[in-house]
C-alpha cells in the first residue's frame, strides 16, 4: 500500500507515447495482465506470465480501479474493436485461466470422454462453456456444492450436475463407468476438490490444476498426472476473444460504478454476486 489493484482492464485509448505504432486516440483495447520483460525465454516464448521478478498489473503496478491506466508497452495491449470492453474484461483472467487448463489438457478428451469441471464460479462458469467448443463430442460433468451454480452449469451447456456431497464420488462414477474421467479442471485445489478429483480419474486423466486453495495431492491412479496451469498466454487471449466474438462464450456481468467499489467487495464476500461485477470510472 498503496496501491491501485485490478488486473483485468480494458478501456479507450486516451494518449500514446512518442515511439508507439497502430493505436491511436479512441482504440477500444484490452490489457494483457502479465507484463513481462520481453527478452527473458518465458517472455520470448509467449509465457510472459512466468516471467521473474513477476509484474502483473494490479498487483504491484497499479492496475484499473481508475479511470487512467499507464500501460508501459504497446504489445500488452490487444484492439478489441466493437467487442463489448465489458464483457471482454472478466475474459482477461477468469476466462484466459479456464481456456488454457482446457486446451492444454487436449486432444486427450476423445469422442465419449468425460471432462469434470470442479466448482462454478468464474473460472468455473468459462470452463463449463470452453469445454464445450474446444471438445464438443466429450461430455462435461459439472461439480459444485451449491444447487444454483449447478444450474447455471447446465444453461452454460453441461451435459451432467452433481452436488458435491458424500455422494459425489459415486455419482460421477455412475456417469463415467470404469474409465472414469479423461479431464478435470480443478478450480478450487482445496483437500475436498482434490479427493473428488483423484477418486473420479481415469488412469491417463490430466487433472488441471487453477485453484489456489492449497489441498494435497492424493494418491492417484495409474498414469493419472496433476498439471498446474497458470493464467495464459497473450496468443491464447486471442484465440478466446475469437470464439466470443463469434457468440461462443457467453458473459454474465453485472456494471457497478467505480464510487461504490466497496459495496461489490462486499457483495462478492457474503456470496450476493452472481455475475461477474465490472467497474466502471462512470456508469453510462
Ligand atoms: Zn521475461
Amino acid at each position: 500500500m498503496p496501491m491501485i489493484p485490478g488486473h483485468n482492464v480494458t478501456g479507450s485509448i486516451e494518449k500514446v507515447g512518442p515511439n508507439v505504432a497502430g493505436f491511436k486516440k479512441g482504440d477500444m483495447v484490452a490489457v494483457y495482465g502479465a507484463w513481462g520483460c520481453g527478452e527473458c525465454e518465458f517472455c520470448r516464448q509467449g509465457d510472459e506470465q512466468f516471467c521473474d521478478p513477476r509484474k502483473w498489473v494490479g498487483f504491484g503496478p497499479d492496475g484499473g480501479y481508475a479511470q487512467y491506466l499507464l500501460v508501459p508497452e504497446q504489445r500488452h495491449l490487444i484492439k478489441i474493436g466493437e467487442l463489448s470492453p465489458y464483457d471482454v474484461a472478466p475474459l482477461l483472467d477468469a476466462g484466459l485461466t479456464a481456456y488454457r487448463a482446457i486446451k492444454q489438457a487436449l486432444p486427450l478428451p476423445h469422442p465419449g470422454a468425460f471432462i469434470e469441471i470442479l466448482g462454478i464460479g468464474n473460472i468455473g462458469y468459462y470452463a463449463v462453456q470452453i469445454a464445450k467448443v474446444l471438445s464438443p463430442t466429450s461430455e462435461v460433468i459439472a461439480v459444485d456444492v451449491l444447487q444454483d451454480r449447478l444450474q447455471l452449469a447446465a444453461g452454460l451447456g453441461s451435459d451432467h450436475q452433481i452436488l458435491a456431497d458424500s455422494s459425489a464420488v459415486k455419482d460421477i462414477r455412475e456417469i463415467s463407468g470404469a474409465d472414469g474421467v479423461s479431464v478435470i479442471v480443478d478450480t478450487v485445489g482445496s483437500d475436498a476438490t482434490l479427493a473428488i478429483a483423484a477418486q473420479t480419474a481415469g488412469k491417463r486423466a490430466v487433472i488441471a490444476l487453477v485453484g489456489l486453495a492449497g489441498g494435497r495431492i492424493p494418491k492417484l491412479p495409474g498414469e493419472c498426472r496433476v498439471a498446474n496451469s497458470v493464467w495464459g498466454t497473450i496468443s491464447e487471449m486471442n484465440e478466446l476473444l475469437a470464439l466470443y466474438a463469434e457468440g461462443k462464450i457467453k458473459c454474465q456481468i453485472k456494471r457497478f460504478a467505480l464510487d461504490s467499489i466497496n459495496e461489490v467487495f462486499q457483495l462478492i464476500q457474503t456470496k450476493q454476486l452472481q455475475e461477474q461485477a465490472v467497474i466502471t470510472p462512470q456508469v453510462t
